[in-house]
Order: structure tokens, then C-alpha cells, then sequence
């Protein structure tokens, strides 16, 4: 290389380039352990309250997106703005479309599917996730429907719902059917609850009560240690 050449490439990657914070997930090599993927709290905290800073972590981290304006709702619920995961790329659809939710909430879908649920299910169902099925991200709520009890993490679409997956053969995995299912579809299930459990504040899977038979709730509740169960 001639030494102008050489220069300019030093001063590009020195001062050109846009970094993501050190530690922070992004496009690179994905490392295939459980649990291996992780976003700490202040990250996903300030990914929640920066609009720039979402958006540079998202796309640091592959993901396509569009950021959507604000929603009042009665009361406290509603959110100043959200984000949307769009499809295409390498990532798997949503199904229905994915939701508007919390950046800190999109963020850490978005890099549990590449290196969480993939992983899991090429080395469980021996195939990728086409499609992730969600039931909801938005909702005024209290936690549990308690009348006159806290607001869930729903009421601010800090949260996302998942109920299920479809993998590139066709076939449907659900949560009501095939948690008790057969062993590598319920290994697969369980190895995306707890792996999902570096990326979240809440990670609430069937078991940890009836109400959560059908489904996986992921938020990104403000907590020091996440619950996870
Ligand atoms: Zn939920």
C-alpha cells in the first residue's frame, strides 16, 4: 500500500468512523453460547429516553427500524415515541407486523432473534426461525389487571408479548402446546426464555404462572437485577 493510501486509512479509523460504546452488541461475529448476548440497564435506559442513541444502536446492531411518533393514552399510559422493526435483512418477520415499542424493547428483540433464537433453533429443530409470532406490546394495564394496581410496563410499550415461532420448514412452535412438548422443541423454548434473560429487566415465561402459559413477556422494566423466571 502506498503510504498516502496508508494514512488516509489510518486517519478513517481513527476519527471517521462512527463506534458503538465498547461491549455494546453489534453486527460482528455472533457467539453462540446461551446467555452470551447481554445489554446492561444504563444502556438500555439511555436507548429508552435518546432517540440518536437508539437509532445508532440499532443500526449498529443490523437491525431495520423506523422510529414512530408518540402515543397518549388515557391517564399515564402512552409513550413520548417508539420504534418499529421492519422486516427484511436477515432477521426473521413478525407476525403480525411488529409492534411499535420502547427502543431499549426493539433493541433487545432484535439481538435476542439473531443470537439467542437462531442459534437455538438450528442446534435444537436443526433449522432457522422464519417468523415470530407477537400478541401485543402496547397496553394501558396495571401488572396482572389488578384494578387500581401498578401500570405494567405495557402501558408505556416497554414490553412485548411473544407467543410462538415458525421455522423456514413451516412448521409452528407455540408456547400453550409445546412447552410440555417433545424434548428438542422444549429445550429450543428454554434455551430462548433464558437467553433472554441478559436482555431484559422481566423475563416471564410459563413458568411462572397460568397466566403466562401462552406466552413469553420480555420489559425492560428499571430493575438492578432482572427477574427472570
Ligand atoms: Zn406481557
Amino acid at each position: 500500500m502506498r503510504p498516502v493510501a496508508l494514512l488516509a486509512l489510518l486517519l478513517v479509523a481513527a476519527c471517521g468512523v462512527p463506534q458503538p460504546p465498547r461491549g455494546f452488541p453489534g453486527p460482528g461475529p455472533v457467539d453462540p453460547r446461551p446467555g452470551a448476548s447481554r445489554i446492561d440497564r444504563a444502556q438500555v435506559a439511555q436507548a429508552n429516553r435518546d432517540p440518536g442513541y437508539c437509532r445508532a444502536r440499532l443500526q449498529a446492531a443490523g437491525a431495520r427500524h423506523s422510529v414512530m411518533p408518540g402515543f397518549q393514552g388515557p391517564g399515564a399510559c402512552g409513550y413520548p415515541w417508539a420504534v418499529r422493526l421492519e422486516p427484511g435483512g436477515r432477521a426473521a418477520r413478525w407476525l403480525p407486523q411488529a409492534p411499535p415499542t420502547s427502543c431499549g424493547v426493539a433493541l433487545a428483540v432484535h439481538i435476542w432473534e439473531r443470537d439467542i433464537v437462531q442459534p437455538a433453533a438450528r442446534r435444537h429443530l436443526g433449522e432457522p426461525v422464519v417468523a415470530i409470532r407477537q400478541l401485543a406490546a402496547y397496553g394501558c394495564r396495571t401488572i396482572g389487571g389488578r384494578p387500581g394496581g401498578p401500570l405494567s410496563e405495557h402501558a408505556r410499550a416497554n414490553a412485548i408479548d411473544i407467543s410462538g415461532f415458525r421455522t423456514a420448514s413451516g412448521r409452528e412452535i407455540s408456547l400453550i402446546r409445546d412447552w410440555h412438548g417433545e424434548p428438542r422443541t422444549r429445550a429450543f423454548l428454554r434455551e430462548v426464555r433464558d437467553g433472554a434473560c441478559g436482555l431484559f429487566g422481566t423475563v416471564l415465561s410459563p413458568d411462572h404462572d397460568r397466566a403466562h402459559a401462552d406466552h413469553f413477556h420480555f420489559d425492560q422494566a428499571d430493575r438492578r437485577t432482572p427477574f427472570c423466571r
